[in-house]
């Protein structure tokens, strides 16, 4: 029988968890999921929407007007927020100064949980974000913790922002970066950390190329079995 294999990726803000992720779908044909992009589109409707995230009601009410889809072509990240694509405006420095608050609300989490139980449930998915060994599949197979030196993490980022057009100084990239990672490690709800089973993969002296070999090594023995 076929079991389908899911790749757990973890990881602190910006260190290439989706970079890698891509790589590994693109290579072994696997379904590509961006768990942070779901927390980023649910944040965009709430600050479209003018929700107050300390009001449980408005939060919860809000939440059952977002209906979210991926369409994986080219192993990207296409996110349609009720059927519009909002790939590009949720990687927005308003959206990022706001998703970690979003993300540390139960219901908020507890509602992407079980939609991305569902999308993992019978398919070969490589899955990024920070709860996702400890969390979402405790059981994956694979499951790889990345981290990186905070100032190259931030300089890359500042990077692909800047390339975009986007008006920003690399302090606050550097910031932002911080701020989120203060507040994914120390939330209540399924903070970000190590499963005990990871493999830690620090990038900060890696190229693209020598990350995926080292991610594809672990797991070869993996797709023999
Ligand atoms: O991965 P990305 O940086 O796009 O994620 C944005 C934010 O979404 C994170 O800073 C975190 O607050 C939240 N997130 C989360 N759990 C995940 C994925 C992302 O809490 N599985």
């Amino acid at each position: 029988m076929n079991k389908n294999l899911v790749i757990a990726i973890d990881g602190y803000s910006s260190c290439g968890k989706s970079t890698l992720a891509k790589a590994l779908a693109r290579k072994l044909h696997f379904i590509y999921i961006d768990t942070g992009a779901m927390y980023r589109a649910v944040t965009l409707y709430f600050l479209r929407k003018g929700i107050d995230l300390n009001n449980e009601e408005m939060v919860k009410d809000a939440l059952k007007e977002v209906h979210l889809n991926f369409d994986s072509k080219d192993y990207q990240t296409h996110i349609l927020l009720n059927g519009e694509d909002v790939s590009d405006e949720i990687r927005q420095m308003e959206v990022s100064q706001q998703v970690s608050e979003v993300s540390a609300i139960k219901a908020v989490r507890q509602e992407m949980v079980n939609q991305q139980q569902r999308m993992g449930r019978s398919k070969n998915v490589v899955m990024d974000g920070r709860d996702i060994g400890t969390t979402v599949f405790p059981d994956a197979k694979v499951k790889i913790f990345m981290t990186a030196d905070p100032k190259v993490r931030a300089e890359r980022r500042f990077k692909e922002l800047t390339a975009k057009g986007e008006q920003i100084t690399l302090e606050a990239v550097f910031e932002n970066i911080a701020h989120r990672d203060f507040l994914d490690t120390t939330r209540k709800e399924s903070p970000l950390t190590r499963a005990a089973d990871a493999i830690v993969l620090d990038n900060t002296e890696l190229t693209e190329a020598q990350q995926l070999e080292f991610a594809l090594g672990k797991i070869s023995r993996f797709l023999k079995a």
